[in-house]
């Protein structure tokens, strides 16, 4: 369903709507992709106001169909515009699919794009968005159809979102299914691990004792921002009378490879 305000069309799931952002090229371009993108900051509102609008007409030239944070959906350019998001020059282009910007959960160094989390309900609020846009319009769910801003322009974004992960939350949401915000856990035996990064190898200072956790069962792999290691330490002790396990690692880059490093999977 959709919901019509001053002229721009928008899924009936947003929460609000900044119908004065810009957009282009009224036209009624059919949407036939979605386009991700990461907002490369965690100030949700302070990001759309730095695009072009007519109550900012010195704006950067950006702009997004959709903005999503874990609880928000802010319909920007309607879905009969085009928004200024991908810059795409192949096949998908701005007038062609719609985009969606999710915001971070973490603000990281803009010169290194690993260091921009997503949070799950972030994720979890823009599947469920693309999963109602794909349902109302036909666009197929699948990876051809849903694209990561990088395959269609030379960017970073969506910076750390894996589109894969994302297209099966979509495919869930168009099940009429939840995804898990995460995993089940299984009382304590599930955290096999923990890696505290102590120096600042993401290239910014909130790395610093930033946590890993993984479970070798379920392949689960969660990254909490500024974790404390002797809050987690004494909830285990509290709940199984143990210490959590604390491995260390090389430096080594991308950062899956110190969880295998820890894994005893690669030697260091
Ligand atoms: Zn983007």
């Amino acid at each position: 369903m959709v919901k019509s305000v001053n002229g721009n069309i928008y899924s009936d799931l947003i929460t609000s709507s900044r119908e004065e952002l810009f957009g282009f090229y009224d036209d009624n371009t059919p949407k036939k992709f979605i386009v991700i993108h990461g907002m490369a900051t965690v100030n949700f509102n302070g990001g759309m106001s730095g695009w072009y609008s007519n109550i900012n007409p010195t704006g950067r030239q950006a702009s997004a169909n959709y903005c999503v944070s874990d609880i928000e959906i802010v319909g920007c350019v309607g879905e009969n515009y085009g928004a200024w998001h991908c810059g795409g020059v192949g096949s998908i282009t701005n007038q062609n699919s719609i985009g969606i910007e999710h915001v971070n959960s973490s603000n990281g160094n803009y010169a290194d794009a690993s260091t921009y989390l997503f949070s799950e309900d972030t994720l979890n609020n823009g599947a469920k968005l693309c999963a109602e846009i794909c349902l109302r319009l036909g666009i197929p769910i699948d990876r051809e159809h849903i694209v990561p801003h990088r395959d269609v322009y030379a960017t970073a974004c969506p910076q750390t979102l894996d589109i894969d992960d994302y297209i099966a939350r979509v495919k869930k949401f168009a099940k009429g299914e939840v995804p898990n915000a995460l995993p089940e856990q299984k009382e304590g035996i599930d955290m096999n691990g923990l890696l505290v990064v102590t120096k600042s190898d993401f290239g910014g200072a909130f790395a610093i004792n930033r946590i890993f956790y993984w479970s070798i069962s379920t392949g689960f792999i969660y990254m909490p921002d500024m974790a404390c290691i002797d809050i987690l330490n004494k909830q285990s002790q509290h709940s199984t009378g143990k210490n959590l396990l604390v491995y260390d690692s090389s430096l080594s880059s991308p950062w899956h490879l110190r969880m295998a490093q820890m894994n005893n999977k690669v030697k260091i």
